[in-house]
């Protein structure tokens, strides 16, 4: 089973909507399994306090190194095989083939940051891998953990049935997926292109592997496959 644990200052905020839908029911089946720890278990003193102001001076709070150091080691011992992500606007962008790989292995332990973020010496000193979902601040990691979640989760072997496993979709060929029509035949003036209506199957696969590569030549340049591939 792939095993989740996440450290949180708001375990109440899982599963949140990951408890809906396709991630709800794979839990409900056992595919996985999330468990929430409280970072304040592990916190000093009578009000358990969990951070502190930041060194040199500055605004906001630091979440401390003693703390989260007790707390990684509560959840995941020296020889637990998988890998410790702190999610933070710092770290590797997360992209489908990060997710690909975090779902073929045995599963993640996730770090949610709050305030100001955590001591840097943590990172180093637990090896965490800094995992961001994007180029822009969140107030805390927990919808962070969750995206990276949801992304892996509809990923693992039975989770989607016997629908084509998401080889098609966008990013997986390194492009964005082709357009999607179904009935009517006609909504307001707007026909479904006659091809995908002929039954000549190999006549369609041409098409929507043309439109993948314009809608992508057109929207992400940036993406390899749409620079390297010509069109036919
Ligand atoms: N002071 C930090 C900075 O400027 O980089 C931002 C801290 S943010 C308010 C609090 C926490 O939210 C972070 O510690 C991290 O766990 C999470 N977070 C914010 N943006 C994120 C993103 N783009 N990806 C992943 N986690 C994020």
């Amino acid at each position: 089973m792939w095993r989740a644990d996440i450290l949180t200052l708001y375990p109440e905020m899982f599963p949140g909507p990951l408890g809906a839908s396709l991630s709800g029911d794979a839990l409900a089946r056992g595919l996985w399994s999330l468990t929430t720890h409280q970072i304040r278990d592990h916190g000093r003193g009578r009000h358990r306090a969990v951070d502190d102001t930041p060194a040199g001076g500055g605004p906001g709070m630091v979440i401390r190194a003693d703390v989260l150091g007790e707390a990684l080691d509560a959840v995941s011992v020296a020889d637990d095989p998988r890998p410790r992500l702190y999610m933070s606007p710092r770290g590797r962008r997360l992209d489908q083939g990060f997710v690909r790989e975090l779902a073929g292995g045995p599963g993640a332990v996730m770090l949610c940051g709050r305030f100001e973020g955590i001591d840097e010496r943590v990172i180093a000193g637990r090896d965490l891998i800094e995992v961001s979902i994007g180029d822009y601040v969140l107030s805390g990691g927990e919808l962070a953990a969750m995206v990276m979640l949801d992304a892996c989760v509809r990923l693992l072997p039975g989770v989607m049935g016997a629908s084509a496993s998401g080889e098609e979709e966008s990013f997986e060929s390194g492009l964005l997926e082709y357009p999607h029509y179904t009935r009517p035949r006609e909504w307001e003036g707007r026909a479904i292109p006659d091809i995908l209506l002929s039954g000549d199957h190999g006549a369609i696969a041409r098409w929507r592997r043309e439109q993948a590569l314009r809608v992508t030549r057109e929207r992400r340049p940036d993406l390899r496959a749409a620079s390297d591939d010509q069109p036919e």
